[in-house]
């Protein structure tokens, strides 16, 4: 029997872990999981309502550990997840994506010569001002075990020497394509303030956006303009980029409503025209539901997409935002077969981390 301990903190992190956990318990004689949340996202909308809408079992452990710097959210995470693990005596610690709690989970584990399996290994923007650049560097290179979703995650780790390294590198597809695709048959919900007739759906919640007036207003007059005359554009929004529209005194004439649950955004992806966003994982939701989408940042990490032309990348720039919603808006993405697999990550990562 392994003991696996499962750091999570971040909404994606609930989503993903909703179908690895789901496969780690149909094997019970091999793998016991125990649960961490550090508390990063703890707003009910950003973190309770995953737990309850996919059935994600209670974590044994909940810290309360977010806001402060960087730094400050990632020492206090460390101090309290070592604790933990030498408590616990886990056989591997198990990390999704790039965020401060990815970062924290790995490194505990590491210095207390814990394994570390790490799903969605090997994504690169190559951009290290990014916070989640750096967390998922960090964590790749402490990892003995990592899951990535891609082949172009592959490529990036071999050309940074990872095949030389006593590790194993696996592409076993995306676990976020496994949630979007079982939950889109499995539940369903709406929310009234759904628009009736096309609309585009957007999200905004990057530092690099958020905290850059200059991006931040530019994004804002693109989004309000294609509101005025393309479409109807509705925001669930961030509660960051929320303060950070406040700090800033822009006006914001689309629909804004507050974040809403996983299944809620399976049917707003669903019944949407287009895609507007910076989040990671909205980019692939928008192709696995087969809407057109427009990134709203310098670099993605999931290039396949722009180069099947599912995805296009228009910056900050406010001009170029608006001209590719004109392009896109409404129109089908027709590929044979998917870049992230068939639908069975969580199958073949739990079949892995019982070995
Ligand atoms: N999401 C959600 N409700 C919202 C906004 C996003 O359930 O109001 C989901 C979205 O469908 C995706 C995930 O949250 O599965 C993406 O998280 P986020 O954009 O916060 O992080 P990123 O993917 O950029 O790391």
């Amino acid at each position: 029997m392994k003991k696996i301990l499962t750091v999570i903190g971040a909404r994606p992190q609930f989503i993903k872990a909703s179908v690895v956990s789901h496969a780690l318990a149909k094997r019970p004689d091999e793998i016991e999981e125990v649960l961490l949340h550090t508390g990063q996202h703890f707003d009910a909308n950003m973190s309770s309502i995953f737990f309850d809408q996919l059935s994600i079992p209670k974590p044994r452990f909940q810290l309360d550990i977010h806001g402060g710097t960087h730094g400050q959210m990632t020492a206090r995470m460390l101090e309290s997840i070592e604790r933990i693990i030498l408590d616990e005596k886990p056989d591997r610690v198990l990390v999704y994506g790039d965020t401060n709690s990815t970062l924290a989970g790995a490194l505990a584990a590491i210095k207390l010569h814990v394994p570390v399996a790490h799903i969605e290994a090997g994504l690169r923007s190559f951009n290290m001002q990014m916070p989640e650049e750096v967390n998922r560097i960090l964590t790749d290179n402490v990892s003995d075990l990592l899951f990535c979703p891609t082949e172009t995650a592959i490529k990036n780790l071999e050309r940074e020497g990872f095949c030389s390294k006593p590790i194993t590198m696996l592409n076993v597809g995306d676990v976020m394509q496994d949630a979007a695709l079982f939950f889109a048959q499995n539940a369903s919900a709406t929310i009234e303030s759904k628009p009736k007739g096309d609309f585009a759906l957007a999200t905004l919640h990057r530092a690099e956006n958020t905290d850059d007036e200059n991006r931040l207003r530019s994004i804002i007059n693109a989004l309000n303009h294609i509101h005025k005359n393309i479409a109807p554009v509705l925001l669930p929004v961030h509660p960051r980029t929320r303060a950070a529209i406040q700090r800033l005194g822009v006006e914001l004439e689309i629909s804004v409503i507050d974040p809403v649950g996983y299944l809620e955004m399976i049917d707003l992806l669903q019944s949407c025209s287009l895609v507007l966003t910076d989040s990671g994982g909205l980019q692939k939701e928008a192709f696995f539901f087969r809407k057109p989408c427009i990134t709203m940042r310098d670099q993605t990490e999931w290039v396949e997409l722009v180069e099947i032309k599912a995805n296009t990348l228009a910056g900050a720039d406010e001009e170029q935002i608006i001209k590719s919603a004109r392009q896109s808006f409404g129109s089908t993405i027709q590929v044979a077969h998917s870049p992230y697999g068939e639908g069975f990550a969580s199958e073949k990562i739990a079949s892995c981390l019982a070995k």
